[in-house]
């Protein structure tokens, strides 16, 4: 069995890499806060980690690997934008959930194994707050829980502060019903205009960190192989999300994968300096997610990466040769020097200059079969666009038309509708799907009639659902269907 070696942030070292169980081996990544579209550094933990599932599913089998991904859709981020929007909360949570899917699958992200929305664990999210006040590591002040740093002896451990360099760095919130500046909420009090729960310290609503603890508890266990996310979550969230399950008595994560960040041309990428896009702007002005992928893969993950104009366009010239070659080629076998350089702390890097020496060997099956294994040349990330056709409707304000959930591209006038209108259908499809896997026939025909009654041709071919807007189409009527 091919050995793998991961950097462990918790040890500062590269170690060879054990499962649990080799028969199902387990991973949770921090996922987003789901408000607004993924920018493109939210974009490199998805791919960074979803390289690392193609190679584990590769050496220990595709069924045996468990990959969880959440959705954190209880935020003040939410909360501010639904109050200056005026829509309504779960509106924004499900429509940015269905743009992220998408974005994310537009790269060759395979979608993970179980994708939990926190809103869907609040119950565990009180029963594990419950326990730790019980066990002496949280305690109650004014309708808030928050834990106690303190009584958890190896906090920092993680990120490798001490605690007073903690204070002394003052990135902790003061608040008077504190014990301590360092201690963290677990649970904090909601007003009438605030999604809340019932709890025992009355209505309110989780802090971020326990979700993650809480999630991956029940859905991975209380220990497991890997937990991944962008460094900037080190300190503090994991460190927070590692007190408070070390606390619940949970072996929790054995080996701490964290990428570094993304810049755009060399600059830390904010919306003042104008360098800010998503990764949907990039697929919009036509770089095909192929190219975004395989441009990230070229640095390593524990490198800061650059995103240039430049190597965009060197990727895609790259790419056409190999897509050219490769197109009518059975994929062969996988390059052991591919994979030898993935297995070796997911250098992608190296994996993509094996790569290069298939291209110019001329070994283009092993190519073909090489590149899947880190999600290039593949079916889903086909360039062109075959089923493309644009229908125009009351003069040009809509004209769209979908095909599989990948590749739609738009030409229109007002691209924010246009977004919206593509992503409720895109969302609505897949919950079709997951009616009609669960046997929901009533949902599923419900969804049918709805499609029809909003003047929205949905056809079913054997690559996925293909819809295109009739010219009675009444976005209202999309808006409506639920
Ligand atoms: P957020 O929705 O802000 O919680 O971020 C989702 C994920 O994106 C986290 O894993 C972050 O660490 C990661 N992330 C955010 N900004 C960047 C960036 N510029 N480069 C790389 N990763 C990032
Ligand atoms: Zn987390």
């Amino acid at each position: 069995m091919t050995e793998i070696t991961l950097y462990n942030t918790a040890k500062r070292a590269k170690e060879r890499f054990v499962p649990i169980d080799p028969d199902n081996v387990r991973m949770y990544v921090c996922g987003p806060t789901v408000y607004d579209r993924a920018h493109i550094g939210n974009a490199r933990p998805v791919i960074v980690f979803d390289t690392l599932f193609r190679l584990l599913r590769h050496v220990y089998g595709a069924d045996h690997v468990t990959y969880v991904r959440n959705f954190t859709d209880v935020d003040d981020k939410i909360n501010a934008r639904a109050a200056e929007s005026g829509r309504s909360i779960r509106k924004i949570t499900d429509e940015t959930t269905a743009w992220y899917l998408e974005d994310m699958a537009a790269l060759g992200a395979l979608e993970p194994s179980a994708m939990p929305r926190a809103t869907e664990w609040i119950d565990q999210m009180v029963a594990m707050t419950a326990a730790l006040i019980e066990k002496g590591h949280a305690y109650e002040a004014e309708g808030h829980v928050l834990f106690r740093v303190r009584s958890y002896a190896e906090y920092g451990a993680l990120s490798g502060r001490s605690v007073d360099d903690m204070i002394a760095g003052a990135r902790v919130e003061v608040a008077p019903y504190k014990e301590d500046p360092l201690d963290f909420v677990l649970w904090k009090p909601s007003d009438d205009a605030t999604p809340g729960w019932d709890s025992p310290w009355g209505r309110g609503r989780p802090g971020w960190h326990i979700e993650c603890s809480a999630m991956a508890y029940e859905l991975l266990g209380g220990a497991f192989d890997i937990h991944g996310g962008g460094n900037d979550l080190t300190f503090p969230h994991h460190e927070n999300e590692i007190a408070q399950s070390r606390c619940m008595g949970h072996g929790f994560a054995n080996v701490w994968m964290h990428n570094e960040m993304l810049q755009v041309e060399g600059k830390k990428m904010s919306k003042s300096l104008g360098n800010f896009f998503t990764v949907r702007d990039l697929l919009d002005q036509g770089v095909p997610g192929e190219v975004i992928r395989f441009v990230f893969l070229s640095t390593h993950y524990r490198k800061p990466m650059d995103w240039t104009a430049e190597k965009a366009q060197a990727a895609r010239e790259e790419l056409a040769k190999w897509r050219a070659q490769t197109e009518d080629v059975a994929p062969g076998v996988i390059d052991l020097r591919v994979l030898e350089a993935l297995a070796d702390d997911l250098n992608t890097h190296g994996a993509i200059t094996a790569l290069r020496e298939l291209f110019k060997e001329k070994n283009f099956a092993s190519l073909k079969a090489s590149a899947s294994l880190v999600g290039l040349l593949t079916l889903e990330l086909s360039w062109d666009y075959p089923k493309r056709h644009v229908v125009e409707v009351d003069s040009g304000s809509y004209s769209l038309t979908g095909h599989n959930m990948f590749s739609q591209r738009l030409t229109a006038s007002d691209p924010e509708m246009l977004n919206s209108i593509r992503n409720k259908i895109g969302f609505l499809l897949k919950e079709r799907e997951k009616a009609r896997t669960a046997k929901n026939f009533a949902r599923a025909d419900a969804l049918r009639d709805g499609f029809a009654d909003a003047g929205v041709v949905v056809k079913d071919t054997p690559e996925g659902a293909e819809w295109e807007l009739a010219p009675d189409f009444d976005p209202t009527k999309l808006e409506a269907l639920k």
